[in-house]
């Protein structure tokens, strides 16, 4: 028996035999007799103490159906129990039948949500593979992508941006793009696109600082649309949802394209100042202006020195591409760099008189031939004698020598000049096609393609090699090698 259920009964006797006493103590003042009395007072607390009985009965009886009730809830709650089966008289019964009905609907939602969740589980699984998929596919661009949301937040970026913009890829996302991309201009560019300010795709050119230098960038912006469907009684809209953007480094094509309209306007220009002089002195001779023999003699100088100047030019131009594409013919044969020598020489000493330059070719007492394509390498000289003779200011002096380097046998030529001298920081790329010190355009003209094909024609086909030394304002000495041909 339960503390309550002794509680209880202990409670009915103790209330009965005060209902007794009272009985007795109000019957004392009726006039009943003692034995009248007695009944009365018995009889009642009597009466009281079974109706204190059948309470406290239906208490327990109640009880015990509530504890059988608790059973099956608990039982139904773990999922060992389905049905009610508990007979009441105090409505029990259907309480239970009403949880049981409750947790059963409960039980199948709760299935459903289980169902649900693994649904979800697997999208998300397939969410996550597709992201990171996604992702891989980005970071194999070479071109810098960075994707922002409605909160102009980064939510998906590339490797190729973190290291242009210089920021941690995981630690990126959900930050504001202000933050990550430490160009202020873009970031306000993108800040714009999304604002609606610029629809769809834009785009433009833009120059970022990157690791100190200057780089140009073709940046397209898109802006994401998505279609709101959040209220089912408004009619779907688009709304802009973020913006991508994507930055491709264009700054070596911004250089080409810079340097070959250079080169087109120089080679136009190289070409066209030995036309038009060897136009001026054919006219002049046609309509009779140089009298004597010795002006005639001058005249026609003049114009076979213009001639062979614009035939070197394109003789450059054809033999760079030629030996670049592959397709160049090498005719080599044995022969004298001395005599290659005193002809460039003898081809380049007008242009040395016109600017009063010493121009000398100093004698080896050593005889030795080479195997080489003899045009070529003609042509290798007058290019370094015409480049000494460009740089060197009026009245200097420039010498030309051939020597043996018996150690590694290869044949030298040393050109040598008393001119303006090149900047060290330029040496590194004289050899580069098209390439010139900034300084010395003014100076002279040229297409920064004499050299380019000095090192193509000495190192490429004829395995030699081509050095220079020089000193700014001091002067330069251009050397080149090539081995010694075997008997
Ligand atoms: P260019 O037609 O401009 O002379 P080159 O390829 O022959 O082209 O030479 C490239 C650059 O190297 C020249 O523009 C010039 O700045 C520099 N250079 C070449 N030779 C000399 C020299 N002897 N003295 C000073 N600078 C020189």
């Amino acid at each position: 028996m339960s503390s309550f259920k002794r509680y209880s009964l202990l409670n009915a006797f103790v209330s009965s035999l005060l209902v007794m006493l009272l009985m007795l103590l109000v019957f004392s003042f009726s006039g009943l007799t003692l034995l009248g009395w007695i009944t009365v007072a018995v009889s009642g607390g009597v009466v009281f103490l079974i109706l204190q009985i059948v309470q406290w009965q239906i208490i327990s009886r109640s009880e015990m159906e509530v504890a059988e009730a608790i059973a099956h809830v608990e039982m139904m709650s773990s999922g060992e129990y389905s049905g009610s089966d508990v007979r009441s008289s105090f409505g029990v019964g259907h309480l239970v039948d009403v949880v049981s009905e409750s947790v059963s609907k409960i039980q199948q939602q709760h299935n459903q949500i289980l169902l649900e969740k693994k649904e979800l589980n697997i999208r998300l699984g397939i969410a996550d593979a597709e992201n990171k998929h996604l992702t891989s596919i980005l970071n194999t661009l070479n071109d810098a992508v960075v994707v922002t949301d409605s909160f102009n937040e980064i939510a998906m970026a590339n490797s190729a941006a973190s290291k242009l913009f210089r920021f941690n890829l995981d630690e990126s996302k959900r930050l504001p793009v202000d933050q990550i991309i430490n160009d202020s201009s873009l970031a306000k560019l993108i800040k714009d696109t999304r604002e609606g300010q610029h629809k769809h795709t834009r785009r433009l050119e833009q120059r970022v600082v990157k690791g100190g230098s200057e780089s140009v960038y073709d940046v397209t912006l898109s802006s994401v649309y998505t279609t709101n469907q959040a209220n089912s009684n408004i009619a779907s809209q688009n709304v802009n949802s973020g913006v991508v953007t994507i930055l491709r480094d264009v700054t070596r094509e911004r250089e080409i394209a810079e340097t070959k309209s250079d080169f087109v306007s120089n080679v136009s220009h190289e070409l066209r100042t030995p036309l038009s002089s060897i136009k001026a002195y054919m006219e002049m001779l046609i309509d009779g202006e140089a009298e004597d023999e010795k002006t005639r003699f001058e005249f026609y100088n003049i114009i076979q020195g213009e001639t062979n100047r614009l035939s070197r030019l394109i003789d450059n131009i054809l033999n760079i591409s030629r030996i670049e594409s592959g397709v160049v013919r090498v005719q080599r044969e044995h022969t004298s760099l001395m005599s290659i020598v005193t002809e460039a020489v003898n081809i380049m000493l007008p242009q040395a008189r016109a600017k009063q330059i010493e121009l000398v070719e100093i004698p080896s007492p050593d005889y030795f031939q080479v195997y080489a394509d003899r045009d070529m390498i003609l042509q290798c000289v007058l290019n370094l004698l015409s480049n000494a003779i460009k740089y060197t200011s009026d009245g200097g002096r420039v010498s030309v020598s051939v020597s043996v380097d018996d150690s590694s046998e290869m044949v030298r030529v040393v050109v040598n000049d008393t001119g303006v001298g090149i900047p060290e920081e330029d040496v590194p790329h004289l050899f580069d096609k098209f390439y010139r010190v900034a300084d010395h355009k003014k100076l002279a003209k040229g297409t920064g393609l004499g050299l380019n094909l000095v090192k193509h024609v000495i190192e490429t086909v004829h395995n030699g090699e081509v050095n220079i030394e020089s000193e700014v304002n001091h002067g330069s000495t251009f050397t080149f090698a090539l081995p010694i041909a075997e008997d």
